[in-house]
């Protein structure tokens, strides 16, 4: 009898990992089982099929870290790299999507952790583009060559030379897209985010932000520097479209839903429709919200440092 449980138990395993859909629990959002709790270690859920956001932009990443590529006529930019074991699976997302590799000009890695900068360099075989990095995570990059990574133990990591280095206030511009970089020093030392993304909708085109990660580093003068990276993504002005690096932000998503929510509602878009990823309310809450527990977090160091000892 206990056996035939747990044969029973690996059935509805197995029949669950075959499709993510179902395998949520009432009310667990795609976004959040792959990029939280014990499912988002499993393999082959987060091996998902790319999709077309805007008319310039499209998502080929695994489900639980982005890897988006926005389009232009006089070539393509990349934002993230992604990670093994799913590299082979962005390429052919890649390709699904109707991009061709060698039209990929830039690929900018957020920071320089494992999911963003893991696939860096055999999408830059693949590609022949520039890898974007800031020094201080350049130096991240590095030193992840040869490591173990974190999904796929057997394989050590191979990262790119320290290719192309971006500071605050860096353009990237490549045909119509004129973009902003700005660092947020904290998660990581080079931490950036990315400003001035066009977003073409038919005749619409609404202003897009890359990353926007702003928590500094522990510490009062990681707190001030929080208080930092949130006045500089607060300065950013008309923001409708966030593209977020993972699929969830804890903790409700985005809010509004995770990307692959927002993902599923483009499916059921109609003609008039508004568009599922245009949210600015969501966003300028979002960037306030940063301020706020930026400040709160310095109020707390500055109190312990003032506090007798
Ligand atoms: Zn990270």
């Amino acid at each position: 009898m206990k056996h035939i449980l747990t044969m029973a138990a690996i059935c509805l395993v197995v029949a669950l990992s075959d499709d993510l859909v179902m395998a949520q629990p009432a009310g667990e959002p795609v976004s959040k089982v792959c990029r939280e709790g014990p499912r988002a270690r499993e393999i082959e859920i987060q091996k998902i099929e790319p999709f077309k956001v805007f008319d310039n932009l499209y998502h080929v990443g695994p489900c639980f870290v982005s890897a988006w590529i926005l389009t232009t006529p006089q070539g393509d930019i990349m934002f993230d790299s992604a990670q093994e074991p799913f590299v082979d699976k962005v390429m052919d997302n890649i390709k699904k999507v109707g991009v061709n590799p060698r039209d990929i000009k830039f690929i900018v890695i957020n920071h320089g952790h494992i999911d963003h900068a893991g696939g860096a360099a055999r999408l830059k075989e693949f590609t022949g583009a520039r890898v974007v990095a800031t020094p201080e995570d350049w130096t991240m990059i590095e030193a992840l060559n040869g490591r173990p990574n974190n999904r796929d133990s057997d394989k050590p990591t191979v990262t790119p030379k320290r290719d192309m280095e971006v500071h605050e206030g860096d353009h990237l511009d490549l045909g119509d897209q004129h973009l902003i970089i700005h660092t947020a020093p904290g998660h990581t030392p080079g931490n950036l985010f990315i400003e001035g993304l066009l977003l073409k909708d038919g005749n619409r085109t609404y202003k897009g932000i890359w990353g926007g990660g702003g928590v500094g580093a522990p510490g009062l003068e990681g707190a001030k520097q929080g208080v930092i990276n949130a006045q500089k993504l607060n300065a950013v002005q008309g923001v409708q479209v966030y593209l977020m690096t993972h699929s969830w932000e804890p903790p409700d998503g985005y809010p509004g839903g995770g990307i692959h929510e927002r993902a599923k509602l483009l499916v059921t878009r109609k003609p008039g429709d508004s568009h599922p990823f245009v949210d600015a309310a969501s966003w300028d809450a979002r960037a306030k919200r940063s301020l706020e527990t930026a400040q709160s977090v310095l109020a707390q160091e500055q109190a312990k440092t003032a506090a007798p000892k």
